[in-house]
Parts: structure tokens; C-alpha cells; sequence
């Protein structure tokens, strides 16, 4: 039988806008100790405004249009950066056969031609060489790049910044504070993972990670020796509803994430807030204390 007083903690964690589904999830919060957090959309705010459009042999207006379109059909919180950006009505009917490629970007026609807009990887995937230019401007810059490619043919880049939510840096503080370990997976660039990682104080981070690596990942953080407590992992739940089911574990948000995800999680933040975090790890904890 579940203890009653699980019933309090979990009624006092939804007040906060906590869902927590059992109490055997509480019991496993109380004794988190490391914290494996997704970045865009997580602990960023997944809102990205362009900062530089870099075309190869076209206009800057006519790439970002590009990229427009074929980001007209995906979710993902880069897509909807770029149709805010480019701001006008989009005609759809110019856009054919789109393909999703989850942790790389789209690909889709566009007027009979082939695009693809996404990250490095994807255009390794593709056989298109970024141009010397492009390698030089994701060395140097902290942002997302999102590379265009036009029939097999480097068309440009266009650099996107995302911030951290207000709340990330403290949050990760508070957890510090507990002796709680943090770690970042992202699937974004090496420069873009590494100074977010740094600015929010995270102990560990693995960037340009597709998806299934994070399970990977997750997986490896679980298997270390001496055995620790247990594992959280924090999701937006854009593509990692499988990390979210591997971890003891797994929290999404709740405003931003899929059903799938508030399905695939055992606690669901629902105002996006990563410091709602430690608020559920110490209403867990009193809790626990209360039932032993
Ligand atoms: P994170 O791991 O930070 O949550 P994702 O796994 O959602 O990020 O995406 C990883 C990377 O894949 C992004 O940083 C971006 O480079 C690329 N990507 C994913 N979806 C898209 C898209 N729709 N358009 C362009 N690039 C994308
Ligand atoms: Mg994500």
C-alpha cells in the first residue's frame, strides 16, 4: 500500500506546478544525485533570433526564404526561429516531399529542388562541403548554424543565438548545493554546447550528440562504478521521449513538450521552469522523511 503521506507530498508538489506520478518516483527524486539535462528548449529558452545570414551566391533575403520553407513543416524550436525572422506569409504550395532528420535538421523540396537545412552533420550526411567561410564561423561563434544546402550545392548560413532561461544558472546552482552533479547533452555544435555549459556552471558536457547517443550516454552515466544514487534526466521533450524512459528518472517540461514526452515522463514540469527542479527534489525528500 503507498503511505498517505505520498499522497501530501505529491498533492503539495502539483500546487507548485509539479506533477510527480507516484510515489515511487518521489522516492527516487530524494535520492538524485546527478542531473542529466537537455539544452535547447530545457535549459535554454528554444527561442532563436538570427544573428547572421552568410548566402553563397544569393541574396540574404532569398536564403533566409529558403531556409523558411523548408523549416514550414517541423516543430523544432530552430524552425520556428527562422519563419518568425523571415516574417512573411509562406506559400506552402512550393514545398514538396519533407523529411525530418531528428537531431540534423529537414530535408524538403522546394520548387522541384532538393534543400537541406541543419547542422554540419547533416550536410556530411548530404556530400556537401561547408565552404571555408562556414568552418571558420562556427569555430569562432557560440551560436547554432543552421547550413543550407540547394541540390546537393553549398547555398550558405545562417548563424541563430538562443539564451538561457532566466531561471537555468540557479537552478543548476541549487543543485550544486546539494552535491548533485550536472551534466548537458545536446545535440548542437561543440562551440555552442561548451560556452552554454560554462555560462550555467554545468560539471560535464557531451555536445553534437544525434538522439540515440544520449541514450548512450545516459546509459554509461548509469553503469558508472562506485554506484550512485539515482539519475534524473530533464527533457524538453522535442526528440527524447527514449531518454526520458531510460533514466530512473525522467522529467519533461510541460508548456513546450510533446504528449509523447508527458507520456514518456514520470514527472512533468509544467511552467518550463529547470528551477522547479530542486522544489520537487526537496518536497521529495521532506516526504520521505515524513514516510520513514
Ligand atoms: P538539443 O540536443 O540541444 O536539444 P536537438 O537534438 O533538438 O537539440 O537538435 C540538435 C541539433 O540538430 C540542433 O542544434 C541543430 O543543429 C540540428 N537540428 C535539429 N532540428 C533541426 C531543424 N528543424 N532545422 C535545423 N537544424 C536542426
Ligand atoms: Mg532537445
Amino acid at each position: 500500500s503507498v503511505p498517505l503521506s505520498f499522497f501530501g507530498g505529491i498533492g503539495g508538489a502539483s500546487k507548485q506546478g509539479i506533477l510527480i506520478k507516484g510515489g515511487n518516483y518521489m522516492e527516487a527524486l530524494a535520492a538524485v544525485d546527478t542531473v542529466v539535462f537537455d539544452k535547447t528548449g530545457t535549459l535554454t529558452r528554444g527561442v532563436f533570433q538570427v544573428a547572421e545570414i552568410r548566402p553563397v551566391g544569393m541574396a540574404e533575403k532569398e536564403l533566409l526564404e529558403l531556409a523558411a520553407l523548408a523549416e514550414s513543416w517541423s516543430d523544432h524550436p530552430i524552425s520556428r526561429s527562422l519563419k518568425e525572422a523571415y516574417g512573411g506569409e509562406l506559400d506552402r504550395s512550393r514545398v514538396g516531399e519533407a523529411e525530418e532528420l531528428s537531431g540534423r535538421g529537414v530535408r524538403v523540396q522546394v520548387d522541384g529542388r532538393s534543400v537541406c537545412a541543419g547542422n554540419r552533420k547533416l550536410m556530411e550526411e548530404m556530400g556537401v562541403s561547408c565552404s571555408e567561410s562556414a568552418a571558420a564561423g562556427t569555430e569562432r561563434s557560440a551560436g547554432t548554424i543552421v547550413h543550407i544546402a540547394v541540390d546537393g550545392a553549398y547555398a550558405g548560413h545562417i548563424i541563430i543565438a538562443d539564451r538561457p532561461k532566466p531561471d537555468a544558472g540557479e537552478a543548476v546552482a541549487r543543485l550544486k548545493e546539494r552535491g548533485i552533479r550536472t551534466v548537458m547533452l545536446t545535440g548542437d555544435s561543440r562551440a555552442a554546447g561548451e560556452g552554454a555549459a560554462r555560462e550555467l556552471g554545468i560539471d560535464q558536457v557531451c555536445t553534437e550528440l544525434m538522439p540515440a547517443d544520449k541514450v548512450d550516454k545516459v546509459e554509461e552515466l548509469l553503469g558508472q562504478e562506485p554506484k550512485r544514487g539515482r539519475l534524473a534526466f530533464v527533457g524538453d521533450g522535442i526528440n527524447d521521449a527514449p531518454v526520458l524512459s531510460r533514466a530512473d528518472v525522467g522529467i519533461a517540461m510541460g508548456a513546450l513538450g510533446s504528449d509523447a514526452a508527458i507520456e514518456a515522463a514520470d514527472v512533468v514540469l509544467m511552467d518550463d521552469k529547470p528551477s522547479k527542479l530542486d522544489i520537487a527534489i526537496r518536497i521529495s525528500r521532506k516526504t520521505i522523511v515524513i514516510v520513514k
